[in-house]
């Protein structure tokens, strides 16, 4: 069987912390690929206003590039309407055909959430998760999701952990402070290039 991972998110912006939580992901349950996926309107209101899809999947897609395993879809931004993942996950089965176990990679701050996230009992049918989480983090949260979930499969990556958020990224630049050695450099030069973040 194929194992193929899915890294959803707003990526406003994209960062050190995505990437090494997807590389550790991939690494360690033989990933033949990862695939990152820009939301197109994130499912849950944002407390700030969201860059456009498109400077956002430009970021992914520096940020990538060196990288033979990881890929870039647009099937969320394509979609009218919120970016829900039962519908991603949808969308990815008829694309890939059969034969190929999904993987959706998450922080554990996310998964934790998932309850609250459109027909979740019907998404953990869909797919395996991998919850990267860091040393120290309180399981007990996990453990109520799977608790309410019966049969789902959620994997625990305990991984290095970087700890970097993309409001901390904003922040940063509203603040006029560096970014260099946060995100990969392309990206860093993409934000001062088309002016994002700065207030
Ligand atoms: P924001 O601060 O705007 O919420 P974010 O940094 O959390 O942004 P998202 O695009 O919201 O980034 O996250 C996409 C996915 O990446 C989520 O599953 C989230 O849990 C995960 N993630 C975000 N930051 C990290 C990190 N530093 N380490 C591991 N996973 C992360
Ligand atoms: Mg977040």
């Amino acid at each position: 069987m194929r194992k193929v991972g899915i890294m959803g998110g707003t990526f406003d912006p994209i960062h050190l912390g995505h990437l090494s939580a997807a590389e550790e992901a991939r690494a360690r349950y033989g990933l033949e690929r990862v695939i990152f996926i820009p939301n197109g309107q994130p499912p849950h209101k944002k407390s700030y206003p969201v860059t456009p899809a498109e400077h956002r999947y430009n970021m992914v897609r520096l940020a990538i590039a060196s990288h033979p395993h990881f890929e870039i879809s647009r099937v969320e931004m394509d979609r009218p309407g919120p970016s829900y993942a039962v519908d991603t996950l949808h969308a990815l089965r008829e694309e890939l055909g059969g034969g190929v176990e999904l993987y959706f990679i998450t922080g554990a701050d996310a998964i934790a959430e998932i309850l609250t996230w459109r027909a979740p009992e019907e998404l953990v049918k869909s797919c395996d998760f991998i919850a990267v989480t860091r040393p120290g983090y309180d399981l007990r949260r996990l453990r109520e999701v799977t608790d309410a979930l019966p049969g789902a499969r959620v994997h625990l990556l305990d991984a290095i952990g970087v700890d970097i958020s993309s409001t901390e990224i904003r922040a940063r630049v509203a603040r006029g402070e560096s970014l260099r050695y946060l995100a990969p450099t392309p990206v860093v030069r993409y934000i001062t290039t088309h002016e994002l973040y700065v207030s």
